[in-house]
């Protein structure tokens, strides 16, 4: 929970940070930048628990391609049209994305009453583990003010590139 705190009083004053930062990493090799913000990964999500936040449940409509509609559909036991209608928006970009923000699925204690058949968006969200990080570069200072995971692995990169 500390971590959490931590972002909800700094994040806004750290954005601008991030932002400076992400453009430096852009001058950074790919394979670099991935192997560092891995290892900070498994670091940050042992010390945040995200059953305490569901910030992004909470604030972030999900992208729902036709496969997770199928998907969605069959394990709620509707039809497809039917859950179409009932979750499903096209947003201002032209995507499919959940109709409504705090997830519907979203239970009282964070858990997520579909978790087997989740979006795929939702299994790679925050985008920090692996190759992801180094191949979403553009999303991470945005990110960092919905995902107090995203913010601090930015700000131990950040610390750790200004003194290694
Ligand atoms: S916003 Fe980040 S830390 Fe919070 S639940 Fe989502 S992925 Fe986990
Ligand atoms: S489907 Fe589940 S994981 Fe995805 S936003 Fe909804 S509650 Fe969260």
């Amino acid at each position: 929970m500390k971590l959490i705190e931590a972002w909800k009083l700094q994040v806004d004053a750290q954005n601008p940070k991030h932002k400076v930062l992400i453009r430096k990493l852009k001058s950074k090799k790919r394979k670099e930048i991935a192997a560092l913000a891995d290892q900070l990964h498994q670091v940050v999500f042992e010390e945040i628990d995200c059953l305490d936040c569901a910030n992004c449940c909470k604030t972030i409509p999900p992208i729902l391609n036709d496969t997770d509609c199928r998907r969605l559909s069959k394990a709620l036991g509707m039809k497809e049209k039917d859950f179409f209608s009932k979750y499903v928006r096209i947003d201002e970009d032209g995507d499919q994305v959940m109709a409504q923000t705090p997830c519907p699925f979203l239970l009282a204690n964070n858990h997520c009453l579909v978790y087997e058949s989740r979006p795929r968006a939702c299994r790679q969200y925050p985008h920090t583990d692996g190759n992801q990080f180094a191949e979403n570069l553009n999303l991470h200072a945005a990110n960092s003010k919905h995902c107090p995971a995203v913010f601090h692995i930015l700000q131990r990169i950040d610390k750790q590139i200004t003194s290694p």
